[in-house]
């Protein structure tokens, strides 16, 4: 009889587990959530819960929160798919549209998640490098045959974008489910996700763990034509926002949308400025647009373990496809991005 660590052992055969350092430290600028404080109205929300709220489960599908979110990003209700984060939307999209031994093909670097739920799922990664300008590369993508392309747009880690005209391309030639991932697109403006619907095989994906600074709630969704996203939900299941995360998240879409925007023209700001200084100090971070910056350093771990000792948490990536050895920071305000330069420039050898 094979132990149960033996069995485990078969099951999860290849996949790595997410781990990521996250013990506490000063200033944690290490996972691109925000640092501006939760948005007034959800705080309250969460503050004033009834004990109903707490004792009965949660709406099945959240629809509530589906209708508020579809007004948001102007798509229909049936229009929208929501999960227990955006992990949980990516993972259930992979499930329904592939089949074990199936290829996912994401751009490489890209963000490290995707083929780690492939893996979970029985499905196959296979990573394209960016281009040299960090556009996708349309025709190596489309090669793999892959019945899921993904495509992360501003990318984690880069920050950079997909252009629209590469993006369409795809779509137009890709032989299964194209996902459309803009956990980042408020800071950078740019979105396809009111189109999502017409194109009926994409599915664009996105959270409030970012710009709406919601994180530990929960909540990611996505938009795509209403028989795509159908097949999504079933593949979710039911129950995946609690109660309380419905509530906070629609507050927020409802009341503090002014409060939110005007947190992410802080960032957009922070980020010119951060990214300035890095310049004229001699580092070349690549060109974002979301809430962070990638920066190319030499023994990127050993740079954020010094800077972690320095009381500031960044996010070391080795050995990135035509970018080396980076750290990716992410945007807070002045104070902590001046730490955040001081801890840098001390720890670079
Ligand atoms: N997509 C991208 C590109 C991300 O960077 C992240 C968070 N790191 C997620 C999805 C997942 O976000 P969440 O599950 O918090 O919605």
């Amino acid at each position: 009889m094979p132990s149960a660590l033996e069995l485990a052992r078969t099951a999860y055969r290849g996949i790595s587990i997410y781990a990521p350092d996250r013990a506490p430290c000063a200033i944690d600028l290490s996972d691109n959530t925000s640092v501006f404080g939760v948005p007034p109205s959800a705080l309250k929300e969460l503050r004033t819960t009834t004990e109903t709220t707490v004792l009965r489960y949660p709406a099945l599908y959240a629809g509530e929160l589906k209708a508020a979110l579809a007004r948001y990003v102007g798509v229909s209700p049936s229009e929208i798919v929501t999960g227990c984060g955006s992990d949980d939307v990516l993972d259930s999209a992979i499930r329904a549209f592939a089949e074990p031994g199936d290829v996912v093909a994401t751009p490489d670097p890209s963000f490290v998640m995707i083929p780690i739920l492939a893996r979970m799922n029985g499905l196959t990664p296979v990573g394209v490098p960016l281009r040299a300008d960090y556009d996708i590369d349309v025709d190596a993508l489309l090669a793999t045959r892959a019945r899921i392309i993904y495509i992360c747009s501003p990318n984690n880690p880069t920050g950079t974008l997909a252009t629209r005209a590469s993006i369409r391309r795809v779509l137009e030639e890709a032989p299964g489910l194209v996902i459309l991932d803009e956990a980042y697109a408020e800071f950078s403006g740019i979105s396809c996700i009111t189109e999502a619907p017409r194109w009926g095989r994409l599915l664009v994906v996105r959270t409030l763990s970012k710009a709406f600074g919601l994180a530990g709630l929960r909540v990611g969704y996505a938009a795509g034509a209403t028989a795509l996203v159908a097949e999504v939900e079933k593949a979710r299941g039911p129950y995946k926002v609690s109660s309380l995360a419905e509530r906070a998240a629609l507050s927020a879409l409802t009341h503090d949308m002014e409060w939110v925007r005007s947190r992410i023209d802080d960032v957009v700001g922070l980020r010119v400025r951060f990214r300035a200084e890095l310049v004229a100090n001699g580092f070349a971070p690549l060109a974002s647009h979301a809430n962070f910056l990638l920066i190319p350093v030499a023994r990127a771990e050993d740079v954020a373990a010094a800077m972690r000792r320095r009381g500031v948490a960044v996010r070391p990536m080795a050995d990135l496809p035509g970018i080396g050895d980076a750290v990716r920071i992410g945007i807070g305000p002045w104070p902590m991005l001046q730490s955040t330069l001081d801890a840098l420039y001390a720890s670079v050898t």
